[in-house]
């Protein structure tokens, strides 16, 4: 669908008359603590959804309702918000998601403002969800009191899903999907809670990685020896992990797996002095692997080591270890299964178990990878609405972690396009100090995602 200039500009007048009630509410939302995580106090949560109930009640939409679902621990959830009005006969549904509950806010001494004191500098709010993803969740709201200031129906049926534990995990999302999936049930699914490239560029979220991880187990000995005595001839179980794990990447240190295959490279790339300085490399490391700096985060496996069981230097003793573990996380491209990835590294490890060791492989959480369609209705639709609010075409980016709630909506509503959009920027530090979002590009994916929810009803 294309937006006329006219149609454009009357719609852009709506958000810029809106917006300063927009950032009130936007601010007010920041004002309160909503920390998911589990040693906050969870009252402040609970006091955040019904912040949002309200908001979304006041852009008439007739049903609200605050529902928790349990977590598999028995516990219950963090109360999340659905907001609906379902669709008309011949109308696709448009579900919004984003979530209200934030990261703790760390070290306050490291914060150059109060992190619950929205502060504006510049073009810039401060504040622990400013951006992620309260943020979010105002672009959903401004984008319905936009077209509704217009006397405008979307011409779609829209749902709003604003959670409240995605800082946490996401625990009880999957049981909320069992139990209201009839309410979320979509089309078209709007995820915003990622990044644009940067200020004046925005970005369609296209591919996020998905994970697979597990433990490998490494024997040599029944029990451990004196290693004056024994030493030599067998090596120990540290000392073969360590080479097992050598076996993982090449000299140029590309994943060497057989079967771990990479997606192709994105469209855009990351300056290495960036991802140096975000990285925190310190000088004189080499980067590992070849190809693009955006494709080895976002399109190409990666494998870490994020645990060992050995012996520590505090208990060590003049002994050949017998046993040694390590916990192994692969990132995985769209395009590859997790299942496919498990055993292509289980394959791997057993194939190279160094000085025939015995290597076994206990497997951990596997979840998707995701990689969006190139070429969608719900995608048009997306890049023409973005084309619209910036005066300049979407690039398509990736995430090299996972989201995992979109993993558990895809195996819910396989059919569903999803688009991952976001008010976010380069300098927005989401999750870290001085988080902060950049106000005229706020205003700039309200504009879009109402544009957005016109072009689906456009596409219908
Ligand atoms: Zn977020």
């Amino acid at each position: 669908m294309n937006h006329t200039e006219t149609d454009v500009a009357a719609l852009r007048a709506r958000v810029d008359e809106l917006f300063p009630a927009i950032q009130a509410d936007l601010e007010a939302l920041v004002r309160i603590p909503s920390v998911s995580a589990a040693a906050f106090d969870q009252a402040h949560v609970a006091v955040s959804a019904e912040a949002v109930a309200d908001l979304l009640r006041g852009v008439g939409l007739p049903y609200v309702r605050v529902l928790r679902s349990a977590r598999p621990d028995g516990e219950p959830g963090a109360p999340a918000v659905v907001a609906r009005r379902p669709a008309r006969e011949g109308e696709p549904t448009v579900l919004l998601y984003a979530h209200h509950d934030v990261q703790p806010p760390g070290d306050a001494a490291t914060w150059e403002t109060d992190p619950f004191e929205p502060t504006q500098v510049g073009e810039r709010l401060f504040g622990r969800g400013a951006a992620d993803d309260k943020a979010g969740l105002m672009a959903h709201v401004g984008a319905l009191r936009a077209l509704t200031a217009l006397g405008e129906e979307p011409g779609v049926g829209v749902t709003v899903f604003v959670e409240g534990e995605e800082e946490a995990g996401s625990p009880s999302f999957a049981q909320f999907l069992a139990d209201h999936r009839d309410l979320l049930a979509a089309d078209v699914i709007v995820v915003a809670d990622s990044t644009n490239w940067k200020v004046g560029v925005p970005a369609l979220t296209t591919s996020l990685r998905g994970l697979v991880d597990g433990v490998v187990t490494v024997e040599v000995l029944d029990h451990a020896v004196h290693s004056g005595m024994f030493g030599g001839p067998v090596l120990d179980a540290n000392v073969l992990l360590a080479r097992l794990v050598a076996t993982l990447h090449d000299d140029a240190g590309n994943v060497a797996v057989a079967g771990l295959a990479s997606a192709g490279e994105p469209e855009v790339d990351y300056a290495e002095a960036d991802f140096r300085g975000d990285a925190s490399v310190l000088d004189g490391v080499e980067l590992a692997g070849t190809g693009t700096i955006a494709g080895r985060l976002w399109t190409k496996p990666a494998i870490a080591v994020i645990g060992i069981d050995a012996t520590s230097v505090a208990h060590a003793s003049n002994t050949l270890a017998p046993r040694c573990a390590a916990k192994v996380s692969v990132r995985i491209p769209p395009g590859t299964e997790p299942q496919a990835a498990e055993d292509a590294l289980r394959a791997h490890l057993e194939a190279h178990a160094p000085f025939g060791a015995r290597v076994t492989w206990t497997p951990g959480e596997q979840g998707r990878a995701f990689g969006a369609p190139a070429d969608s209705a719900a995608m048009r639709a997306a890049r023409a609405a973005f084309s619209a609010a910036w005066g300049t075409a979407p690039v398509d980016i990736g995430v090299g972690g996972s989201i995992p709630f979109i993993a558990d909506l895809l195996e819910a509503f396989p059919q569903a396009a999803v688009l991952v959009t976001g008010v976010e920027d380069p300098d927005s530090r989401a999750h870290g100090p001085n988080e902060s979002v950049h106000l005229g590009e706020l205003r700039k994916v309200v504009l879009a995602e109402a544009l957005l929810l016109r072009g689906v009803a456009g596409e219908a």
